[in-house]
């Protein structure tokens, strides 16, 4: 396995990688333009646009291939100089889930195809695939094209099968097949951290030399610390928000659904109430984000939970917000929770502390490596809400440790950014080329020995 946001890289720095001119990403089941925190779009929609956007600002252009959801959209979308949105016309705009999308992959890739067919040969040098579904079409499109295909899973059933949420629903073994498959072609498999390498090596035996950490990032420009000040900035932003002003603000921010656990927050709440009624009193638990059709059956399931629970006073709800509304939401809040069952990174949490909003996030997953336990947030083992309660409840009075927590937080977060994700990929895209192109000389010149595919 290797490494190239930290530099662990093979061949770091010694000789530079050539660059791909043109590169197809797919992305088949939802779209870089579809509002993220709601139904299928989430941190992969933030991904493939921010990754984008940094690959044509390095003379690398995107085009991003996804399925036609919407009849007001072009069939192409020019979403900045150089990135490009392709709609594929494959099954109804409207009504199918992702769980009947695999039927729908021969008509995807059809299109996918023929829009290729229709340039001057040799269009693409590198295929990027995000999720199980787009790694299906990109098997299928490279050998066709002759070109490498680097895949990204973002989430791996066997993972999300083995700690799954209350009432979420085990994926299918079809992903679970789709998925071996995927990683047994591609000619390179990026891990958003080193857990996940581990995961895509050890569950789905992933050859170790094919498999690449790199980070992902966040934008460092939109989620800062308040200019203003911790205790002023949050003032503003609660008074933007309609929150009180006084009192403590409890956040969580994403998609609705069991895998993300939005409900130990607020059994969390409840628990602070037997605890310390005083405190529980002075809080307000928010929940901004949509129903992700993903797993949660009755969106309405949270307001009732608080219902019966006796804390609807203490729980808020905002609608998904666009990039430029989050900020004040992560900078209103005293704590960011991320209580997910699994996660492939977080970008959630990344952002909050990007804003300076320490993070109480479960010990599991990339949550490890996004939040540093102590230092710019607390990680808790398990879902139970007693133990989130008396996490609460140390650490809200606690106005030192959370200024503390704050610093550490923003500190953190610059480690990160979509430049240094950007690179790695970039280091990633060359190598793979090289190698590609190694193979098929070998294979013209009759060398069995490196000729053989993966
Ligand atoms: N998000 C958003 N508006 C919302 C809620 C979430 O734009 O109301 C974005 C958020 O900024 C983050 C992404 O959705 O970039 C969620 O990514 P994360 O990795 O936390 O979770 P995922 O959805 O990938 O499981």
């Amino acid at each position: 396995m290797a490494e190239t946001h930290t530099g662990v890289g093979r061949q770091r720095g010694a000789r530079p990688w050539p660059r791909p001119r043109r590169i197809a990403t797919i992305s088949l089941h939802t779209s870089p333009l579809h509002q993220p925190g709601t139904g299928d779009a989430g941190g992969m929609n933030v991904y493939v646009l921010e990754i984008a956007r940094r690959l044509a600002e390095a003379d690398v252009e995107v085009e991003i291939f996804t399925r036609a959801t919407s009849g007001d959209l072009p069939p192409v979308v020019e979403v900045a100089p150089g990135v490009q949105v392709r709609h594929v016309m494959s099954g109804p705009l409207e009504g199918l889930t992702k769980e009947e999308l695999p039927g729908q992959l021969c008509a995807f890739t059809a299109g996918v195809l023929r829009a290729e067919a229709a340039r001057p040969p040799g269009h693409y040098d590198l295929i990027h695939s995000h999720y199980w579904l787009s790694g299906q079409v990109g098997w299928l499109a490279k050998e066709r094209w002759g070109v490498p295909l680097v895949h990204t899973a973002h989430t791996l059933a066997k993972v999300k099968n083995s700690r799954l949420a209350i009432g979420d629903r085990p994926e299918p073994k079809a992903r679970v097949i789709g998925e071996e498959q995927v990683v047994a072609e591609a000619d390179r498999l990026v891990a958003n951290t080193r857990v996940e390498a581990g995961d895509l090596i050890a569950c789905y035996d992933a050859d170790p030399d094919r498999v690449v950490v790199v980070q992902p990032g966040v934008d460092l420009d939109r989620f800062r610390p308040p200019a203003v000040g911790r205790t002023a900035g949050r003032a503003a932003a609660r008074r933007r928000l309609g929150l009180p002003e006084q009192g403590h603000v409890v956040a969580f921010v994403g998609r609705i659904q069991p895998l993300k656990a939005p409900d130990v927050l607020i059994r969390a709440a409840a628990a602070l109430r037997d605890r310390d009624p005083l405190l529980a009193d002075q809080l307000t638990v928010l929940i901004v984000g949509g129903p992700s059709g993903s797993g949660l059956d009755r969106p309405t399931a949270l307001i009732e939970l608080a219902a019966s629970l006796g804390i609807s006073a203490r729980v808020r709800f905002l609608p998904p917000q666009t990039g430029d509304g989050l900020p004040a939401v992560y900078r209103a809040a005293d704590l960011v929770a991320v209580p997910s069952y699994n996660e492939s990174f977080g970008l959630v949490a990344l952002e909050a502390q990007a804003c300076g909003t320490p993070v109480l996030a479960a010990a599991v997953g990339g949550l490890v490596t996004a939040v540093r336990d102590q230092v710019s947030g607390v990680l808790i083992d398990g879902h139970d809400p007693v133990d989130w309660a008396r996490t609460l409840g140390r650490l809200l009075p606690d106005v030192s440790r959370l200024d503390t927590l704050s610093r550490g937080a923003a500190r953190h977060a610059r480690n990160f950014s979509w430049h240094h994700t950007a690179a790695g990929l970039l280091q990633v895209y060359g190598e793979t080329i090289v190698e590609h192109r190694a193979r098929r000389a070998a294979r013209l010149a009759g060398d069995p020995a490196l000729a053989c595919s993966w």
